[in-house]
């Protein structure tokens, strides 16, 4: 019995269920690990176990999840749940935490399918306590069934106004929404309309929520600029300008929102070369059309690679999948390019869809680069714009250089929070493109871990059942 998996998966959401089904079904042995206790990632978080009472509330797409975790829960593919991962080597060795532990496994090729995170938003007074990126909401919504009442929403994106239309649909009163999304958007995407007509339904559920949102009466302050939430302690009110007019609105709740990028940390603990989009204004990690990276044996699927969506991320899931079986010789070049044909043809369509969002919903400069002196950079380490401009001026002049000089990206998050911001301020110092700049360096561990868990230590190998099978394959 080998003690080496074929394919070690990372995440068991959208791209990594729909991979670890086709590459089992393909005869791989297979092990998917996920830090949450279930799978679904963050679209289908909890689908199987709703703390509501009626999570058909929260809409079809959340719904149609149960398929997809049932055809998963059926695949031959090992599960572990609560399996953090923690390092990933090139040479295939896994190290994560588990029950307290230290566990340890090695697999001949690995997809790393660890999703998205929202955008950071650091306007002033985002580090507030009071204030939450309305993805967080969400979170304790599916997680918890806790809601929080008069709530400000603000930002901009189609993620944002779906958590307002399921707080509308929960009857849970919003206090105002503040859109960020500028006039100029609608009209520099209108020459993506065609991108959109390719997927009309997508069309029809986008203007279906924003008519949800007027409906409901909640007041919509459009273009809204100049935003600074304030309080002594914890946040209790918002500043912004709205067509021409000054408010403050006050609320004991503010759900932030800029749009989801890429979850880096596993890609760039892992050496893997990124590349900077300038259609997503982010980092994210160079792939070719299968989703190999530039490391031979990983290759990254679903949001992870770059924004696609939860059906994308299964599409790709899938794409990714077929080409891992075509490496281990578990399939032809031929069977992989013919099966591989409708999910890249979904994916395209989708793609295509995204570039009309990704230019409608565009995050303005303000909402990424942050303007003002004492505006928090690195919530961790509590550094500030002025303490960043110091570090430059004192020859930090490149992100790994500025978090040695300032410790911005040292914290427990490990630059996550603040990664893409300092790329994009030291382009601005340096006047040059974000791509020149580049982002941090990291390493293992990728994670918070204890020296408990660093000292019990253990080795997982496939269970002999994958042996059998295919054994019992071949003697058929
Ligand atoms: C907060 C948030 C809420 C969202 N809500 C919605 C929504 O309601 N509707 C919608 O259409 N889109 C939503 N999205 C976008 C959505 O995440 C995706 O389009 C879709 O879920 C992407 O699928 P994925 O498989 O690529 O990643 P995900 O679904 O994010 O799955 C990634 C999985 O990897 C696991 N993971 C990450 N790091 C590790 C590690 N080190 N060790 C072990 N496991 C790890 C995570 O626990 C997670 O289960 C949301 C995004 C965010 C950030």
């Amino acid at each position: 019995m080998s003690d080496c998996f074929d394919i070690a998966i990372i995440g068991a959401g959208p791209a990594g269920m729909s991979a670890a089904i086709t590459a089992s079904a393909g005869g791989a042995s297979v092990i998917v690990l996920d830090e949450k206790a279930r799978a679904g990632g963050q679209i289908y978080r909890n689908v199987t176990a709703s703390p509501l009472p009626s999570p058909e509330v929260l809409g079809p797409d959340y719904m149609k999840g149960r398929q997809l975790i049932e055809a998963f829960d059926n695949c031959a593919a090992e599960k572990l749940y609560q399996a953090s991962v923690w390092h990933v080597g090139d040479n295939g060795e896994i190290l994560f935490s588990y029950n307290n532990e230290t566990r340890r496994l090695a697999a001949k090729e690995i997809i790393v399918t660890c999703g998205a995170m929202e955008r950071p938003f650091p306007i002033p007074g985002w580090h507030l306590p009071g204030v939450m990126s309305a993805g967080s909401a969400q979170v304790m919504l599916k997680a918890e069934g806790i809601v929080r009442d008069d709530a400000i929403f603000v930002g901009t994106g189609p993620l944002l106004y779906q958590i307002v239309a399921q707080y509308i649909d929960l009857g849970v009163p919003v206090r105002a929404l503040i859109d960020t999304t500028p006039w100029s958007s609608y009209a520099s995407s209108a020459r993506y309309t065609l991108d959109a007509a390719t997927k009309p339904g997508m069309v029809v559920k986008g203007l279906g929520l924003l008519g949800k949102i007027a409906k409901a009466g909640i007041p919509v302050y459009r273009a809204a600029t100049g935003l600074a939430i304030a309080g002594e302690g914890k946040a209790t009110s918002i500043r912004f300008e709205s067509g021409g007019k000054n408010y403050q609105l006050k609320a004991d709740h503010f759900f932030l929102h800029q749009g989801v990028i890429p979850n880096l940390n596993m890609s760039r603990a892992l050496g893997l070369e990124l590349e900077w989009s300038e259609q997503q204004l982010c980092w994210k990690p160079k792939l070719d059309t299968w989703g190999q990276s530039s490391v031979p044996s990983v290759a990254v699927a679903g949001d992870g690679s770059g924004i696609v969506g939860a059906d994308g991320a299964a599409a790709m899931g899938d794409i990714v999948a077929l080409n891992k079986l075509f490496r281990l010789e578990k399939i032809s070049e031929q069977e992989r390019n013919q099966r591989a044909t409708p999910s890249q043809r979904t994916l395209d369509s989708l793609n295509s869809f995204r570039r009309f969002i990704d230019h409608l919903y565009r995050p303005i400069d303000e909402c990424r680069i942050p303007q003002q002196e004492d505006t928090v950079v690195c919530r961790c380490e509590e550094r500030t714009l002025a303490d960043l401009k110091q570090g430059f001026e004192l020859g930090g002049k490149g992100p790994n250089d500025l978090k040695g000089m300032t410790r911005c990206g040292m914290g427990p998050c490990q630059g996550r929070q603040c990664g893409h911001t300092v790329s994009e301020l030291l382009a601005q110092w340096r006047n040059q493109p974000v791509a020149d700049v580049g982002y941090y360096r990291l390493r293992s561990p990728m994670k918070l871990l204890s020296l408990t868990e660093m000292s019990a230590f253990s080795e997982i190998t496939p269970r002999p059942v994958y042996e059998d099978a295919m054994a019992d394959k071949e003697a058929v």
